[in-house]
């Protein structure tokens, strides 16, 4: 952030009195420009016992498989957000279901959720930001051409936890930080 968004004078960054860490504040106009993390809300769309993922046809990660996710947007909540992403990116309607997990990405700015979500058809397409969208067995996951560390240990824990039998009942949501030195 350049400029204020109230007066478009230029920020300066400086630690504000009765705060600990550096702001965006705006000389000119007095106003304080906080900046915090960005909400990434998805779904993993089941069919059967066949999981579905798209594509990505953007940047990062062109040309990498995710489950269907992108930014929360203002005035919805986390599971509107997740179905509202995988009918977009993946052309697929879903029951939402809970929050299967949690996953603290620090270093990229970013929180992201992935709620477990049941498809009544195996009808979907791809939507402008995916190359492709397939429904995949347990065993036919590109898990070399996943497209982030979320979305691999997200598939990682619910193949686990679908074969203990974890899922029908009650459980607990997964969740962990990633760190910047993770790789696919
Ligand atoms: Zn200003």
């Amino acid at each position: 952030m350049k400029f204020c968004p109230n007066c478009a004078a230029i920020l300066t960054i400086k630690i504000p009195a009765d705060d600990s860490r550096e702001r965006h504040v705006c000389e000119a106009c007095g106003s304080i420009h906080y900046q915090n993390p960005r909400n990434v809300v998805g779904s993993i769309p089941v069919y059967g016992d066949q999981v579905l993922l798209c594509r990505r046809a953007i940047e990062p990660r062109h040309g990498y498989w995710t489950l269907p996710a992108g930014f929360m947007e203002l005035g919805e909540s986390t599971s509107h957000g997740a179905a509202r992403e995988t009918l977009e990116e993946a052309g697929a309607v879903v029951r939402v279901g809970p929050l299967y997990s949690l996953l603290n990405v620090p270093h990229a700015e970013q929180v992201h959720m992935f709620y477990l979500a049941t498809m009544a058809y195996p009808e979907f397409s791809a939507g402008e930001e995916s190359l492709e969208v397939a429904l995949f067995h347990e065993h036919e996951i590109p898990w070399g051409e996943l497209a982030f560390p979320t979305v691999k240990q997200t598939l990682e824990w619910f193949f686990a936890d679908r074969a203990a039998g974890v899922l029908s009942g009650e459980f607990h949501v997964r969740s962990r930080d990633v760190l910047p030195s993770e790789r696919i």
